[in-house]
Parts: C-alpha cells; structure tokens; sequence
C-alpha cells in the first residue's frame, strides 16, 4: 500500500461534550495518518437524533481546532447520508443476506426472558428469519442474516489475534421500524464508502468489530485493519467520567490547561519512550508507534497531567502564552483592553516558573493590573515604622536609575544598601509585599521593571502611608 493510501477517520457522536477518552482516538489517528502521508476524515456520527445536537457539533469541532488535530475531509454528517444506506440495506434484502422482522418489542422481551431462563444467549430467536411472502405483515425492522456457523478473527494492530464464534452472534437490526439504519449498518457503509483502511478506536467497540466484518462480507467489501486501545479509567477503575472531575476537553480547556500537555499526557497513556515525558507534536510524529501502544487499560492521572502543564508553561513560547493568557485575565476581571503584547509577554516571563496552569498566571498576574488589599499577616509582619525610612530611600535611588531594567536595578540597590550598612534581605520582602500586596511574587526586580518606575515609586509610597498610618 502506498503511504498516501492510508485512510483514516475519527468518528464521534455529537451527543455531549468532546470527552478526554474521544480525544485520545482522535489524536491517535491522526498520528497514525500524519506518519504516514495518510488522510485523516471526520465523520459525525448523527443518526440519533435524540440524542445528537449541533451544539456538541460545535464542540467537537472547537475541540479538535484548539488542539490543532486537523482533518483533509469532512466533517461528513452520517444524516446526509440516508440514501445511501438505504441501498445498501435493500441490497441485503435482495441478496437475502437480510430480513424483514415483525416481532413487536412484547414478543422480543418473552423470548429474551425465555433465553435467560434456559441459561442460552440473549440474542434473537430468529423467529422471522424464515418468513414466507406475506406470512406476517405491518410494521417491522430490518435484521442481518448473520452468518452462524464460522468464526470470526480480527487481528487488532493493538490486542492481537481476538476470536469470535459467529454462533454468539445475533441478528443485528440494520434498519429501525422507523426507517433508520443503525450504528453497525451506517458505520461499515461510510466505511467501505469512504475507502477507509485502518479503524483506531476504543476497546469499547470491541465487540462490533466481528458484527461488523460480517456485514462487509455480506456486502462484498474489503475488511479494514482494526487496532482497539484500552480505555482511560478513574481512579477508581471504572470508565472515565464526568464523576472523576473534569473529562471533557472543553473543562480542561477553561481550567488553563495548554492543547500541548493535554496532547503530551494523552500520548503517555500506555505509551513509554526511554525515561523521556515530555514529548513535542513533532518528537511524537517521530517516536510513538501503535504496535507499542499497552493494552491494559490506564488510569487518568490529574497530577501528572498539571505537572506536565506547568512544563509546557514554560516551553510554549512566553508571547504566545501572553495570548492564550487574555481571556483569562479578563475572566479574572483584569483587563478590559488589550495590554501592549510586548508588556503583557514580560509579565508571562516573571510568573511562568510558578503558575501551572493560565487560571493560575492570570490569578497570580493580579497585582499587575490593579491595587489589592496587602495580605494581613505579610503587612503586619514586614511593613513596620522600623523599616519606613529605608524604604522611603529606596524611593530616591529608584526614582534616579537608569535604565530601569531589572539587572540595573538589582546592582544599584544592593551597591546603596552595602554603603548603608544593610542587607538585601532587610528590604526585599517589606519592598515586595508594598509592590505585589503578597510575600509569595516573583523576582523582586523583574516585578519593578514590568511595574515601571511610576507605579513602583506610587506602590511604595503607599506602602508608607499604610505604615504611618498603623502607628
Ligand atoms: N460513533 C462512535 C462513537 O462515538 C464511534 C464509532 C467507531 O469509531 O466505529 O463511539
């Protein structure tokens, strides 16, 4: 096969938000066909319409484009494809290979009891399997004469060799008493239609994959490669859900998180290169590899994913996290215009090394942009009479240095208080709860620069008042 035959899709229900478990498929897919020269497809998989919304449409899509996982086609809609399945289902009923079935949902719940009670399997009795022209008549759906007496293997690029006896299988409904094709039907159609080749998807779906190798049988079309990977469970070994805090990429989103370390953890699962932890996108196109994909399922890690993101807080470069970090400062009401870019990358600068995540910068990025009450106890503890005449000298020589960056500031201050007899330390922590309100800020210096000598000087003169005032 020619690397650019290689066809691939990510294939989710719009039923809710784009959960962590959707991401992980979508992203290994799209590995798999940018390795590859492959095409990567989206299709939206609408056909219950109870349940599918164009709201979780925009999700999805929102979520994909922020994490940068781009599709070549689509997105395809399955409801667009009606006519199509259609066909494909008559053709069945031509060939035999389907039938049409008058069993009311009464019936079906008897012989289902009837099954349990004699210990057999709980599939169709295959009542209508047989039906002579006319036997029965009204209302009905359409089931797949699923092949009985074989097996089915499926060679999993992930789980191996999995085999299926084909006497466990029911006869699947393809088409609703409504009309509407279903799941097995529509997914092995688009498919073969859309010449897909490799089928990357959860372990959930396991056992579809040998109802669905029998209708491509039935319909005479080539079996793609399948590779299932294990699910993402909670802490508590059940499927990853709304239950264990956030599982859907939109809540990591707005919680701060970066698209960079949501892709680097999720690569991680199950996957290990050397001792390494940190992965690029374009390391990742290089090193990971499917048949290294592990097949135990792995347990969501919350921990590991914010460590990973203070790391990719510091490798994204800083203007680029100045962008990312706006909306969150004008959530945190900090902004109402857009700071100079230039500025708003030094404040990143001074605060990357402590903030984990961009709720945490821009709650942290507070004193930049507005006055807040001194915390109590550092107030208390180093803004003291004893302290306010250095620090009313320290205005003096700051309002003279030149050029107020953060190296010039640092070696003239420590040079004065040496002639005066003082330490560093006498003044930094009084000077950074009167700049940054907190005794926990980054470098003093750094915070000056960014400050600028204006709102330092008004800062520490404030300060002042305040220690006049406590007295
Ligand atoms: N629409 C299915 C889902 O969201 C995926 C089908 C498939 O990948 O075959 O679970």
């Amino acid at each position: 096969m020619a690397p650019s035959d290689i066809r691939v899709r990510f294939a989710p229900s719009p039923t809710g938000f784009l959960h962590i478990g959707g991401v992980r498929t979508a992203l290994y897919n799209w590995i798999f066909a940018r390795q590859r020269g492959g095409t990567m497809i989206l299709r939206i998989e609408d056909t219950d319409l109870t349940r599918s919304t164009d709201e979780a449409i925009g999700w999805i899509l929102d979520g994909l484009t922020w994490l940068g996982l781009d599709w070549d086609e689509g997105p395809y809609r399955q409801t667009e494809r009606f006519d199509l399945y259609n066909e494909h289902i008559d053709r069945l009923l031509a060939q035999n290979k389907a039938y049409r079935c008058y069993c009311t949902p009464g019936e079906l719940e008897v012989s289902r009891k009837e099954a349990m009670l004699k210990g057999t399997a709980a599939k169709y009795s295959g009542k209508c399997r047989n039906l002579k022209d006319g036997e029965r008549n009204g209302e009905h759906t359409i089931r797949f004469k699923a092949p009985q007496e074989g097996q089915i293997f499926v060679d999993d690029m992930i789980r191996g060799m999995v085999m299926f006896d084909e006497d466990q299988m029911d006869d699947l409904i393809i088409r609703r008493s409504d009309g509407s094709p279903t799941y097995n039907l529509t997914v092995v159609v688009d498919d073969a239609d859309m010449g897909i080749t490799h089928v990357i998807r959860g372990e959930d779906h396991l056992s579809n994959t040998p109802r669905q190798i029998q209708l491509y049988q039935a319909l005479e079309y080539d079996v793609p490669r399948f590779g299932h990977m294990s699910l993402i469970l909670g802490p508590d070994r059940e499927k990853l859900s709304k239950r264990h805090g956030a599982a859907a990429v939109d809540e990591f989103r707005s919680m701060g998180y970066l698209p960079e370390a949501l892709i680097n953890y999720l690569v991680r699962l199950g996957w290990s290169h050397e001792d390494q932890e940190i992965f690029s996108v374009e390391e990742v196109l290089k090193l990971w590899s499917l048949d290294d994909q592990g097949k135990s399922p792995s347990v969501f890690d919350h921990d590991k994913l914010q460590w990973l993101n203070g790391q990719w807080m510091k490798i994204v470069p800083p203007e680029q996290i100045a962008r990312r970090l706006l909306p969150f400062l004008e959530k945190e009401g900090l902004i109402t215009m857009s700071p100079e870019p230039g500025w708003l990358t030094k404040v990143v600068l001074t605060l990357r090394e402590r903030a984990v995540t961009l709720v945490e910068m821009a709650h942290r990025a507070g004193f930049y942009f507005k006055e807040l009450d001194y915390e109590p106890e550092s107030a208390e503890k180093f803004l003291t009479p004893e302290i306010n005449h250095l620090m009313g000298k320290a205005g003096a020589l700051i309002s003279t240095v030149e050029p107020f960056d953060h190296e010039t500031l640092h070696s003239e201050i420590r040079g004065w208080l040496e002639e005066e007899g003082r330490k560093l330390k006498d003044l930094a922590q009084p000077l950074r709860i009167a700049l940054t309100y907190r005794k926990d800020s980054p470098g003093l210096f750094e915070v000056m620069e960014v400050l600028g000598r204006e709102t330092t000087l008004e800062r520490i003169e404030k300060a002042r008042e305040w220690i006049r005032n406590r007295v």
